[in-house]
């Protein structure tokens, strides 16, 4: 009731949620009576959950922040939906995002931009800003969001909350409506690394529903963050620091931010040790090349016939309907995507353009490979700048796009990532964030360090 009251209170001016449950309370009461007859229930039962509208739920609409799908009903939950509703968890409502999660700051969305609770006339990032508004204005405990190119990490680092990418297979993809599926990760949204644990050990782990599932026996993250939190854990640990990234331009508070956790962790015994990834400032560039390619493909399947809306054309062919009810369904910044997308897989293109862009994801996971050899974690800034004015970067594509610097290459190479608080920028007192990066399946290394370091 706490947070639905908040949200009344507030969300008028975030709008973080795109639909909120209307019997939150009933299936809260129904764990209520259920932890009274002695059920054994797990450490998150009836905590309330805020689900980005890119994962489908059967009792909400599930419209992936575009028109097309508006008030869509799913057949079925997600995966990590499911697992959460197992575990007792409340879903509450479902976030806003950019349009079928293409976009840094949330104003892709059909319905309407996300504020940062911050400063309202700021982006909250994006795609997931409706999942990291709603946890920072304290709307929801925990939220759910996905991460393609950084979508829950750098909504984490402008609004001063936890955001962790998995391993690629380490969470369930089935049921979040693909972006681009050799690159998309469901993870948790929170305000400290020990509820991210808690909450990705409800919605890890394997799944057969998902071909790229991996059948690892995972760690407890919720006890790799307790280790970090009561431990001597950065004593003796390698913190790469990328090289080239020193004059990539980052906005002079996201760098004095980030000089000052990487002393914080030195004082405590970290070692920083430059580390070179020399292929990484092409990553902006392979990974808007292989996104819009595979998103052109999972985006067929919006066609008129199988899902959502259909614009009638009187005495139309089918292929008249399909293009009138695509041109009407999808925004701009889709239609832009699926064009880029069409033409690097079309014939005679395809590989000067999507065959170099895999060659270069490749060079990077070899990057990767290389400075994990010498060192345990690799850290960074989260993202180049603090949260940004809506509006400012809407009509610049590529402005937009260099926010993902940092973010990208750890779904190019499927590794793990986490975004941490590390402060506020001098300048404007902003949230910024610092990442970390580990091996694959490294993601306990990740809770560790995060929870030492908040
Ligand atoms: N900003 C990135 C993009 O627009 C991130 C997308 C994502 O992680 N879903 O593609």
């Amino acid at each position: 009731q706490a947070h639905l009251d908040r949200i009344a209170a507030v969300d008028g001016d975030v709008h973080a949620f795109l639909h909120v449950s209307d019997h939150a309370l009933d299936i809260a009461a129904d764990i209520d009576r259920r932890r009274a007859a002695g059920e054994a229930l797990g450490a998150l039962a009836g905590v309330p959950l805020a689900i980005k509208d890119v994962l489908v739920t059967t009792d909400m609409p599930s419209t992936s922040g575009s028109k097309i799908l508006e008030g869509y009903m799913s057949p079925y939950d997600a995966t990590v939906v499911a697992r959460s509703r197992a575990a007792g968890l409340v879903p509450l409502g479902k976030t806003n995002m950019d349009e079928f999660a293409m976009g840094s700051s949330t104003e892709f969305s059909a319905y309407g931009p996300t504020r940062n609770p911050w400063d309202l006339d700021r982006i909250p990032g994006g795609s997931g800003g409706g999942s990291a508004a709603a946890v920072a204005a304290f709307e929801a405990p925990l939220a759910l969001g996905s991460d393609t190119g950084g979508s829950i990490r750098q909504p984490a680092h402008v609004t001063g909350t936890v955001g962790i990418k998995p391993t690629y297979g380490g969470v369930s993809r089935y049921g979040a409506i693909a972006l681009a599926s050799s690159l998309d990760q469901v993870g948790p949204v929170t305000r400290n690394v020990l509820d991210a644990g808690l909450l990705h050990d409800v919605i890890g782990g394997y799944d057969a529903h998902d071909a790229t599932s991996i059948s690892e026996k995972w760690p407890s993250f919720a006890d790799a963050a307790r280790e970090g939190a009561r431990g001597d854990v950065l004593k003796g640990l390698k913190v790469g620091v990328i090289k080239e990234f020193a004059d990539a331009g980052f906005q002079t508070g996201v760098s004095a931010s980030f000089r000052a956790a990487l002393t914080t962790m030195q004082a405590q015994g970290a070692e920083i040790v430059e580390i070179s990834a020399p292929h990484f400032e092409y990553a902006v560039a392979a990974y808007y090349l292989i996104l819009p390619a595979e998103a052109s493909s999972n985006l067929a399947k919006f066609d008129s016939v199988r899902f959502g809306m259909r614009v009638d054309v009187p005495g139309g062919t089918v292929e008249d309907v399909m293009a009138a009810t695509r041109d009407a369904g999808f925004g701009p910044e889709v239609k832009r995507r699926i064009i880029l997308g069409t033409y690097a897989l079309s014939a005679g293109y395809y590989d000067a353009y999507y065959g170099s862009a895999q060659k270069v994801r490749t060079l990077i996971q070899q990057d990767f490979d290389a400075a994990f050899a010498s060192v345990d974690v690799i850290a960074t800034p989260s993202a180049p700048t603090t949260a940004f004015r809506i509006g400012e970067k809407i009509d610049d594509p590529l402005q937009m796009y260099l926010n993902d610097l940092t973010t990208i290459p750890a779904n190019l190479a499927g590794i793990p990532g986490i975004s941490i608080p590390s402060g506020l920028a001098e300048e404007d007192g902003l949230p910024v964030g610092i990442q970390f990066l580990a091996p694959a399946r490294q993601d306990a290394r990740l809770y560790r360090v995060g929870a030492a370091l908040e």
